[in-house]
């Protein structure tokens, strides 16, 4: 069984359609996904609103490396939050600029500082900042992709499709990132866009 941390928040400072997930172990803080580009000045707003010093970020992640997902992780480096990439995703991170254009404001992610951690080594990583938990690798939506998964069944899966959902992708891989969570133990799912779902056999639960 899982036990739930009683010290554990979840706290939305999204905008733009797009949820950013705060995780906090008291004010120790990971942000999950990292804003539009060109909208540092909107992030620091909504962390403000949520009495989320930035100071308190520990490490900033992206899910994936699309552009409403990492648009400021460079401003956030600036900032002083450390940039978690996992070993899957460094690849990824050069290829997010073709999707901008001049006039998003995109600030180039540089490798400076990043801290670049495979899968395995996750749960001792968050454990070192009070977040129990680890990070999967869950491909489908793009071969980047992760989650972040809470030992209290929390799953933060970015823009892993739904199975009902299911267009481009590649429906096996998408099946399988959804069968690891739950064999991990996710119960609830808080995506990138969209409302908190509960997980069912397949994936999560949607409404409508
Ligand atoms: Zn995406």
């Amino acid at each position: 069984m899982m036990t739930r941390s009683a010290s554990i928040t979840i706290v939305n400072v999204g905008y733009r359609s797009t949820n950013y997930w705060v995780v906090s172990a008291g004010r120790s803080r990971l942000l999950v996904d990292l804003g539009w580009p060109g909208t540092m000045g909107l992030m620091q707003a909504n962390l403000e609103r949520m009495d989320v010093s930035i100071s308190e970020i520990r490490y900033g992640l992206a899910t994936h490396y699309h552009i409403d997902h990492a648009g400021v992780a460079q401003e956030l480096k600036l900032a002083g939050v450390r940039l978690l990439v996992l070993d899957v995703q460094v690849a990824a991170i050069p290829r997010m600029k073709r999707w901008t254009k001049p006039q998003d404001h995109y600030l180039d992610i540089t490798p400076d500082g990043n801290v670049v951690i495979s899968c395995e080594e996750s749960r001792s990583l968050l454990e070192g900042i009070g977040i129990p938990g680890e990070i999967l690798h869950t491909p489908g939506h793009s071969d980047d992709s992760v989650s972040l998964l809470l030992n209290d069944g929390s799953a933060f899966t970015g823009d892993l499709t739904a199975p009902q959902w299911i267009g481009m992708e590649n429906q096996e891989v998408v099946h399988a990132s959804w069968q690891l969570l739950r064999e991990r133990g996710a119960t609830q799912v808080y995506p990138a866009h969209g409302p908190v779902r509960p997980m069912d056999a397949e994936g999560p639960v949607l409404e409508g």
